[in-house]
This record gives structure tokens, C-alpha cells and sequence, in this order.
């Protein structure tokens, strides 16, 4: 049984179809990746999973419960953003520490999940560092590990590593894959970097205006491509 179903999923902005019959099945676990280009309707696709814009028609269960009408807050699903929005007066431990208290969990099993989870990002030695004081790709760690300590059903991560240089993007990658099998978390990832969903993913949908041109495992949309956009787009190095 799909752990996420998204059936007959359309969106208009006024007269404009941005989405366009979005189908999707999602097992438990598995790390997905959206690829397309600019404007294709990926972001789209994330924010009304998010329950932060509503499809103008479709179903999204998650978990077996449908989400029609369900607050951001009560969908248990996470979010992670290319820019890391960190509370830049909080220390590294609190920003990480914010979605626990909120949940008003004890003060032992707090700190114990917090120091867990920092040393999951190996950033132990940076818990009383402020964000400016952390590199780019230790910020969006961060952002990570805030995301990911209150254990959401999904995690969706809009081009997180987009804004970095190239080869702090690839470590990244390793990085957000490694946690991703650690915690065994159900993710969706947008890019629109061919390589990176080559590199990270179980499953990659392709997209194109509004609509999924293919979906399958990267060898088998690298191997066998069934559109002509399909094959430009993959056999396309940025
Ligand atoms: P992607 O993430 O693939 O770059 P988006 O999902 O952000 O694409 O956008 C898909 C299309 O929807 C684009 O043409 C964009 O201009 C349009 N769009 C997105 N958000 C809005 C909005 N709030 N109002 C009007 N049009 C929008
Ligand atoms: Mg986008």
C-alpha cells in the first residue's frame, strides 16, 4: 500500500494551468525526487502537500488520511527551504532543540534527541555557534536537522542545496541521502539538477509544464527515456 497517494491533482493560478492530472504513489521510506525545469510546477506540487495552496481539484492522503481541509500544522509534514530561514539569534542546540520544545517534550529526552540528531549532522562542536558564524552548508544542516527532529511523515525539500557551490552541494548530497537511510524518513526532493536526482534518489518523476512525463527508478529514465523531453532533459549536464 502507497504511503502517499496523490490522485487527479490540478492546480490554476486564475486562468493559468499550472498543474495538470498529477498523479503520484509513494511507499514508506522511499527518497523521491521531483525534476523539471523552472516554472515546470514542482514547488506547486510542495506547497499544497504542505497544505500552504490549495489544488483546484485531486486527493492526497498521507498515511492513509486525507488531507482535504487539513491545516499546515496538523499534516505532519515537513519542510525544507533553499533558503535556511534559522532563528538567527538562537544557537545552533536551540534552533535545532525550537520544534521539541514546542511539543513540550521533557527536558532529558530534549537533550538527548538534540545532541543525537547534531552528531546525525556532525555539527556537535558547533551546538553553541550562531548561524552567521556557520558556513553555508552547515546552516542548511541546520535547517536539517530542525526539519527532521520532530519526525514528520514526509519531509519536502524545495532545491535546498541550490544556493551552494558545487562541491559542498555534492557532500551535501551524501549527507541528506545518508540521513534520509539513518532515519528511514519518507522525502521529496525538487531540483532541477538532472545529476543530483541521478545521485540521490529511489524514484525520480519527470516533469514538464505542469505534467509528469515519466517516473521510474535513474537507470530506467536514463536507460530507457520515453519522451524525446525526457531524453534532452537527463542527457542534459548543467
Ligand atoms: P517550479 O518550482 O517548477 O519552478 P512553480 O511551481 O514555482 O514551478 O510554478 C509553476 C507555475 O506556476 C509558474 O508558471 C509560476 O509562474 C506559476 N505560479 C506559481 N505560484 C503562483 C502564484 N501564487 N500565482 C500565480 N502563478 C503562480
Ligand atoms: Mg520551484
Amino acid at each position: 500500500m502507497s504511503y502517499i497517494t496523490i490522485k487527479g491533482l490540478h492546480k490554476k493560478f486564475g486562468e493559468t494551468t499550472v498543474l495538470t492530472e498529477i498523479d503520484m504513489q509513494i511507499n514508506k521510506g522511499e527518497f523521491i525526487t521531483l525534476l523539471g525545469p523552472s516554472g515546470c510546477g514542482k514547488s506547486t506540487i510542495l506547497r499544497i502537500l504542505a497544505g500552504l495552496t490549495e489544488s483546484s481539484a485531486g486527493t492526497i492522503q498521507i498515511d492513509g488520511k486525507n488531507m482535504l481541509g487539513v491545516e499546515p500544522k496538523e499534516r505532519q509534514v515537513g519542510m525544507v527551504f533553499q533558503s535556511y530561514a534559522l532563528f538567527p539569534n538562537m544557537t545552533v542546540y536551540e534552533n535545532v532543540a525550537f520544534g521539541l520544545r514546542m511539543q513540550k517534550v521533557a527536558p532529558a529526552e530534549l537533550d538527548e534527541r538534540v545532541q543525537e540528531m547534531l552528531a546525525i549532522v556532525r555539527l556537535t562542536e558547533k551546538a553553541n555557534f550562531y548561524p552567521k558564524e556557520l558556513s553555508g552548508g552547515q546552516q542548511q544542516r541546520v535547517a536539517l536537522a530542525r526539519a527532521v527532529i520532530v519526525r514528520p511523515k514526509v519531509l519536502l525539500l524545495d532545491e535546498p542545496l541550490s544556493a551552494l557551490d558545487a562541491q559542498i552541494r555534492k557532500k551535501l548530497q551524501v549527507d541528506l541521502r545518508n540521513i534520509q537511510q539513518q532515519l528511514g524518513m519518507t522525502m521529496i526532493l525538487v531540483t532541477h539538477d538532472q545529476e543530483e536526482a541521478m545521485a540521490i534518489s529511489d524514484r525520480i518523476f519527470v516533469m514538464n509544464n505542469g505534467m509528469i512525463e515519466q517516473s521510474g527508478a535513474p537507470t530506467e529514465i536514463y536507460t530507457s527515456p520515453k519522451s524525446e523531453f525526457v531524453a534532452n532533459f537527463i542527457g542534459h549536464y548543467n
